[in-house]
């Protein structure tokens, strides 16, 4: 027995004694939960890597000897964790073009990690329909899910729900011992750390993101997830989705088959192998688990390396939409501080990003830091991709409205330095603009993919990310750009967002008995699998 499980048992007979002084009746015997564990942003290609190179032991055993298959699963566009949950978690296909657009709608931005907006979009998404985690946990989600319990959820960031904020605060047992279990193995990194720091000092900014990756999400949140839902399972909670972003966050600072991002797909088997023996303990809670992943990522430059040091959502103004007046603003101007916490930003992890959000959100009031509007345009650059939207009309744009205003546009910047291909709607379906072609989907050829034996998935995807309103008069990918290959807009060694192979496909490990839909080419389609673990309780 390791340490681990000891904790959890003495836990486990705390939680009895509480429950016996409370209310509350033990779980119902019989009835079959769920158990999902995302491995955020990891791709099939790299899945197979990961098994064969030795970096996913556990998983690979599940597979050999466990009663697991895996099964090939494809994400439609955009390849993101929020429209990949939403459309999971409710069986919606949902209005989320990116990880930060504008909402023409409510007219102003979404842009995830802020407070409240998860929260918004969930409410306006989720009306009237039965989520997947009703009455279940949800770790490290953008959305509920319509969980009770919600911890590190964007949707419920500051505000954890239900018994999220006991479940995290109140067993002492299990909090006290992921603490002490993580101070040590902080100690442990810190002083392995030192002999390399020594011989080879690394730049500020690197140090930084490895702190914040290896320290603040790999080691404690984890950790945290890991006993957390451990105690949901020995509970007996009827759903449970838990979300590790270890690789996904290494992925973005040093790329998808980084060894850093590598290290960590490790310590994310070791988790599931953790949570494999805990369900193994209880087997009359009958839980089914689900291994799956939200999107891949695309290797990528990031845009300022590609054109001199410029932010994309600047130059597409100083080159083509008002060259007279280089770096007019929307009436907004920087002050030193807002400044330095903008070039800080640069350095640390979505996570951590999060948190600086907030500080600038709340305390500073600026502007977003990778949007700018001049001359009623806004351009969002929101990662591979970014959004123009004319501001001044309530409904998208088609390509010939776009033409009149900006003639060319839409083919010069499809031939720009960091730019792969354009999007563009128009009566007849979205239009592409690729190498300053333009291009329809039903013909032949197809620009950037023809020859992809997935050609008509991407298709697909592009036809339903175009039918998004809230999607941008133009799309504009940096993925598949000519001179450098995939570029990001904003800084990041892997990027996802685009319909590239490595993005768009996935995986999802299950039990072998049970049959999931065949083939899966949305995630709408896991919704009419996992809501039935709803049906049967
Ligand atoms: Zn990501």
């Amino acid at each position: 027995m390791s340490l681990d499980d000891l904790v959890l048992s003495v836990q486990r007979a705390i939680d009895r004694l509480v429950c016996r002084f409370r209310r509350g009746a033990p779980p119902v015997v019989g009835q079959r939960r769920l158990l999902i564990v995302q491995i955020d942003g990891l791709s099939r290609v790299v899945l197979d890597q990961g098994l064969a190179s030795g970096h996913m032991p556990f998983v690979k055993r599940l597979l050999r000897r466990h009663g697991h298959r895996v099964q090939p699963m494809s994400v439609g566009l955009p390849t993101s964790t929020p429209a990949f949950q939403l459309a999971a978690m409710y069986g919606v296909h949902p209005d989320i073009p990116g990880f930060h657009y504008f909402d023409r709608q409510r007219q102003c931005d979404v842009h995830f990690p802020r407070r409240g907006h998860a929260a918004l979009v969930e409410a306006k998404h989720a009306a009237g329909r039965r989520g997947i985690l009703r009455g279940g946990s949800a770790y490290g989600c953008v959305f509920t899910g319509g969980a009770d319990n919600n911890l590190f959820t964007f949707a419920s960031l500051t505000r954890p729900s239900g018994r999220g904020l006991l479940a995290a605060l109140s067993p002492f047992v299990v909090l006290g011992w992921v603490c002490l279990k993580s101070l040590l193995r902080t100690i442990i990194e810190l002083i392995k750390a030192v002999p390399r720091l020594v011989a080879r000092p690394v730049k500020g900014r690197q140090g930084r993101r490895w702190f914040t990756i290896k320290i603040g999400v790999s080691i404690w949140m984890r950790g945290f997830f890991t006993m957390a839902v451990s105690r949901d399972v020995y509970a007996g909670v009827p759903a449970v989705y838990v979300n590790y972003v270890d690789y996904d966050e290494a992925a973005h600072n040093f790329g998808p088959r980084s060894r850093a991002a590598l290290a960590n797909l490790r310590r994310v088997d070791r988790s599931i192998r953790q949570l494999w023996r805990v369900v193994r303990r209880v087997p009359e809670h009958r839980y089914d688990l689900y291994i799956l992943s939200d999107h891949g990522q695309a290797p990528c430059t990031p845009y300022q390396d590609v054109n001199g040091g410029q932010r994309f959502e600047r130059w597409i103004f100083n080159e083509f939409l008002d060259a007279k007046q280089p770096s007019a603003s929307n009436g907004r101007s920087q002050s030193g501080l807002v400044h330095g916490l903008r070039s800080r930003r640069r350095g640390t992890t979505e996570l951590f990003q999060h948190f600086l959000n907030y500080l600038d959100e709340d305390f500073l009031r600026r502007s977003d830091p990778e949007a700018h509007q001049q001359d009623g345009v806004r351009v969002i650059s929101a990662g591979p991709n970014a959004f123009l939207y004319v501001m001044d009309v309530q409904a998208p744009l088609d390509a010939d409205a776009l033409e009149r205003r900006f003639p060319g546009l839409a083919e010069k910047l499809s031939q720009s330095p960091g730019v792969g291909f354009v999007l563009a709607r128009s009566s007849q379906g979205p239009l592409c603009f690729w190498r300053g072609k333009r291009y329809r989907f039903d013909e032949r050829g197809m620009g950037p993919f023809a020859g992809r034996p997935d050609a008509a998935l991407v298709a697909q995807g592009i036809a339903d990310l175009m039918s998004m309103p809230s999607a941008g008069d133009l799309v504009i990918y940096g993925i598949d750009a000519a001179a450098p290959g995939h570029v990001s807009f904003i800084p990041e060694m892997g990027a996802h967002a685009g319909p590239s192979p490595t993005e768009m496909h996935t995986f999802i490990v299950g039990p072998a008995k049970v049959k999931l839909p065949l083939p899966i080419n949305h995630p709408v389609q896991l919704y009419d699998h996992f809501i039935r673990y709803q049906e049967t309780s």
